[in-house]
C-alpha cells in the first residue's frame, strides 16, 4: 500500500511504475511517466485485492521458494519441498484458528526453514502412515559425496517445539524432549521404540524413528488446541501486535479490535513487521501506551 500522504520511496516508484505497465498496459518510458493520486488509489486497491485474496487461499498462492544455484536438484527433493510446504501451510491455517501466527519465513538459503517467531518448527512425514514411525533428523548432506552437517534438531535456532506427521495425524515435542531421546541413542543407551537410522534411498539424510505409540507418550500435545492451551506465551504477550484491515493496533484491547474475533487479527510480534506488510499505525492515542 502507497501512502498519498508521504513521498514515495525508490521501491515505490518502481512498483507503481510496473504496475501501470503491467497491469494497466501503459507503454510510457519511465522518464515520461507521471505519477497521479487516481494512479496511487487504483494501486492500492489491486495490491489490496491480491492480499485479501492471498491471504484468503495462501495454500494456492504461495509459492515454496526453489533453489537456484548449481545444486541437483533431484525430483524426490521437488516433492519433499512441495509437500512439505503444503503440510506448512496447513499447519500455519490450523494455529492461525486459535489466533496465532506462526508465519514461517524463507531462509537465506532459499529453502524454507520453517522457523517462525513462535519457535515452532512443522516437519511433514512423508511414510509415517506407511511405516508406524516418525522420522526425526539430525543431519543432512545435499549429495552423496558430501559432508554431513547438523540439522533438523541440531540446527542450532530459535526453535522451542517440533510439529511432526501429516494433515490427519501429528505430534507436537519440545525440541528438549527429542534431543534427550538422540542423546541417549547416541551413547547405546535402549530407549524403547526408537533406533538410530541413516535414509537409504539418497544417502543424505540422518536420523531416528519412533513409533508413533511412543511418540504419543513422550509428546507435549497430540493437536493444535492442546499444544496452544499449554505452551505459554506470557513472556510474548506484552510484545505483540494486532493488525486488523488496513490497521496495527498495540492493544488487543483497543476499541477498534475489542469485538473482533481472534480469527480476524494478524499477530505480530514487532511493530516493522506489520509496517512492512502494508499496516498503518492504529490513531487512537490509547493504542500504544
Ligand atoms: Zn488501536
Amino acid at each position: 500500500m502507497i501512502d498519498l500522504q508521504r513521498n514515495l520511496s525508490a521501491e515505490e516508484h518502481l512498483l507503481i511504475y510496473w504496475y501501470s505497465v503491467m497491469v494497466e498496459n501503459s507503454n510510457v518510458g519511465y522518464e515520461n511517466f507521471r505519477i497521479t493520486e487516481s494512479l496511487i488509489m487504483r494501486f492500492n486497491r489491486y495490491m489490496h485485492n491480491w492480499r485479501t485474496e492471498f491471504y484468503n487461499n495462501p495454500a494456492d498462492f504461495e509459492k515454496p521458494v526453489d533453489w537456484d544455484r548449481t545444486r541437483t536438484k533431484t525430483e524426490y527433493f521437488r516433492q519433499q519441498l512441495a509437500k512439505g510446504h503444503e503440510f506448512e501451510i496447513w499447519a500455519q491455517g490450523e494455529f492461525k484458528r486459535y489466533g496465532l501466527d506462526i508465519g514461517g519465513y524463507n531462509s537465506e538459503k532459499g529453502q524454507f526453514a520453517g522457523e517462525n517467531k513462535f519457535g515452532i518448527e512443522i516437519k511433514y512425514d512423508m511414510r509415517m502412515n506407511e511405516t508406524g514411525n516418525i522420522y526425526i533428523e539430525y543431519s543432512e548432506r545435499l549429495k552423496s559425496s558430501q559432508n554431513w552437517i547438523k540439522s533438523g534438531i541440531l540446527k542450532d535456532d530459535n526453535t522451542k517445539y517440533w510439529l511432526v506427521g501429516n494433515e490427519s495425524k501429528y505430534f507436537i515435542f519440545q525440541k528438549q524432549t527429542l534431543l534427550n531421546v538422540y542423546s541417549r541413542l547416541l551413547n547405546n543407551q535402549k530407549v524403547a521404540e526408537c533406533r538410530m537410522v541413516e535414509e537409504k534411498l539418497n544417502g543424505t539424510s540422518k536420523g531416528f524413528i519412533m513409533s508413533v505409540s511412543f511418540a504419543g507418550n513422550i509428546a507435549f500435545a497430540d493437536s493444535i488446541g492442546e499444544f496452544v492451551r499449554k505452551a505459554d506465551f506470557s513472556d510474548k504477550s506484552k510484545d505483540l501486535y494486532f493488525a486488523f484491515g488496513m490497521f496495527v493496533h498495540g492493544r488487543r484491547d483497543c476499541r477498534y479490535i475489542k469485538g473482533k474475533s481472534d480469527n480476524f487479527l494478524k499477530v505480530f510480534d514487532s511493530l516493522d513487521e506489520a509496517f512492512d506488510m502494508g499496516y498503518h499505525r492504529c490513531n487512537n492515542p490509547n493504542c500504544f501506551l
